[in-house]
């Protein structure tokens, strides 16, 4: 079984006197520095000259610098920038501002793992991953919950890189709510296989494939959207309250069989061999080669893949249907107003 901790396990003590560094202000890196500000955290935001995000970190009452100056004044540095981006934050302006008895950390695995990034012997290096959108990592800390966050450690110069994770996984609230210890390997295999076979890819895939079906056999688009993309949340708060025979109990008995039998001819052996062939791809680093090489040609098939999703006729039906339904965002601040967003 995995280690678990809590908040009686950590030892706040361990960041008295360092001097942290967030990279970058989007999803979160916003959640990292406030809520490390109202754990009494020494906390700075490195951001790049001209960032749009200078202004909202000041607003906030964070300390700003450049990325060079931030590196420069911290001993910890949370590499908070796309993972896309980091490579060469690293080689400009953490590298040169690294000591040994420093600590870099990140919150997901990508570029250790897939040697993008060599930091020296003499570093700590490790990861604080929130399961969870930075959003809801400020929006629980606040109310006085936390994220559960997975740690690992990399290297451990100084004999209290695990310790200082566990520190940091408290101050931004995820020891309230469980932290899991996990290698840079582990967590970063399963967060791509996660995001690309169940959560992003697999689902949105899923959603459209029945409502095309659907729609496709003549029934009307606003029936399809409400059985295969709106009540999908309903189904997916009793998994995440009751587990999935806990859904089970909640549905009818029609619902519960046509899910028994129905349910293994959709995901058949074909789709989990699929599953397996996605998997290979991103244990042998193919996936991350790929996306690299996307990221820094310009990104042309991410952008039109990006608009043909928006073209579906999905989303036209479902911005017409939550318009009438106003109180499904009623209350929340859109993404794009807390954090920086991209810039
Ligand atoms: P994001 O895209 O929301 O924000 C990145 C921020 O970095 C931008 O807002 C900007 O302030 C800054 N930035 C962008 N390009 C930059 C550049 N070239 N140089 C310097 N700064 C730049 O990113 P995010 O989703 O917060 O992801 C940050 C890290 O957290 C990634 O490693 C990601 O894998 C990890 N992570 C994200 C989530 C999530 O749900 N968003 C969850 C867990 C871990
Ligand atoms: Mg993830």
């Amino acid at each position: 079984m995995a280690n678990v901790y809590y908040e009686k396990d950590a030892d706040p003590s361990l960041l008295n006197g360092r001097k942290v560094a967030i990279l970058g202000y989007g999803s979160q890196g916003h959640a990292h520095a406030l809520n490390l500000k109202d754990s009494g955290v020494d906390v700075r935001v490195g951001l790049r000259d001209g960032s749009s995000s200078w202004a909202k970190a000041s607003e906030a009452g964070l300390a700003v610098a450049g990325l060079s100056d931030a590196c420069a004044q911290a001993d910890v540095i949370m590499v908070l920038a796309p993972d896309t981006e980091q490579a060469a934050i690293y080689d400009a302006h953490i590298a040169p501002n690294l000591e040994d008895g420093d600590a870099l950390f990140f919150a997901h695995g990508f570029n250790i793992r897939f040697d993008l990034i060599a930091p020296p012997a003499g570093v700590d290096v490790a990861m604080v991953a929130p399961k969870g959108p930075g959003h809801l990592v400020r929006r629980t800390y606040e109310e006085g919950g936390g994220v559960p966050c997975l740690i690992a450690v990399e290297n451990d110069a100084t004999g209290t890189a695990k310790g200082l994770a566990l520190a940091y996984a408290d101050a931004i609230g995820g020891a309230r709510a469980g932290v899991i210890e996990t290698t840079f390997t582990e967590e970063c295999e399963t967060d791509l296989f996660g995001e690309q076979v169940v959560l992003c890819g697999g689902i949105t895939e899923l959603v459209r494939s029945g409502f095309d079906t659907l729609v496709d056999a003549g029934y009307q688009p606003e029936i399809a959207y409400f059985e295969c993309l709106h009540e999908l949340k309903l189904i997916v708060d009793l998994m995440y309250e009751e587990g999935i025979s806990g859904m089970r109990y909640s549905v009818s008995d029609t619902a519960e069989y046509g899910d028994l039998s129905r349910g293994p001819r959709v995901i058949d052996d074909h789709v989990k061999a699929t599953m397996k062939t996605i998997l290979g791809e991103i244990q042998s680093g193919e996936f991350a080669r790929e996306w690299v090489a996307e990221s820094t040609s310009g990104r042309e098939n991410f952008h039109r893949l990006e608009a043909e999703g928006r073209e579906h006729r999905i989303e036209k039906v479902g911005a017409e249907l939550r318009g009438m339904m106003p109180w499904i965002s009623a209350g929340k601040q859109s993404v794009q107003d807390v954090s920086g967003g991209q810039g």
